[in-house]
């Protein structure tokens, strides 16, 4: 029903759904994930093996820039990479774990509270809003308790911090910003 929505803006804009951008978006609003650029390349590739790389991006691009699909860092949790989702979502936070990376949606009234407020408190008109929330998760504050645990008892000193206040050792490339 989303995808509709879509598809029938695309064709307002004069934008032909091609057989490969069908693809893609149809994995973006199926998969309910948040999906990175290189993922959906592997998964677009499994129904289309015709799909190269490029063709990925650059339809990326182009729903993004239609407002079609959302571009997410969330929190460069795990280095660089963007991870895409349709604007044809109801409104959500994500609660990301700079440990895991496990992503959680958080839909609820007081976020429609805060957009309001904003809006009331500056004369704003908002047209777009994006909350990140990150932090660790239930079971690796358990998994932290314990390293930590386990470095004061060795002696050791504690992991360095995330810069976001958090430990990410999953991170693969960091910004030097
Ligand atoms: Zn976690
Ligand atoms: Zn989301």
């Amino acid at each position: 029903m989303a995808l509709d929505s879509i598809k029938g803006s695309l064709r307002e804009k004069g934008v032909r759904l091609t057989r490969q951008r069908q693809i893609l978006l149809e994995l973006i609003d199926k998969s309910g994930l948040h999906l990175d650029a290189e993922r959906l390349y592997q998964m677009a590739k499994e129904q289309d093996p015709k799909l190269n790389r490029v063709t990925v991006y650059r339809t990326l691009k182009m729903l993004k820039e239609g407002g079609l699909v959302d571009e997410l860092d969330l929190m460069h949790h795990a280095g660089d990479q963007h991870y895409y989702e349709t604007r044809m979502k109801q409104e959500h936070a994500h609660v990301i774990c700079l440990r895991c990376g496990k992503v959680e949606e958080f839909f609820g009234e007081p976020l429609q509270r805060l957009r309001r407020q904003i809006e009331s408190h500056f004369g704003f008109q908002i047209l777009l809003a994006r909350t990140e929330v990150g932090g660790y998760c239930a079971h690796c504050q358990t998994l932290r308790a314990r390293e930590l645990e386990q470095a004061r008892q060795m002696g050791q000193v504690a992991p360095r911090p995330h810069p976001d206040g958090g430990v990410a050792p999953r991170v693969r490339a960091k910004h030097s910003a």
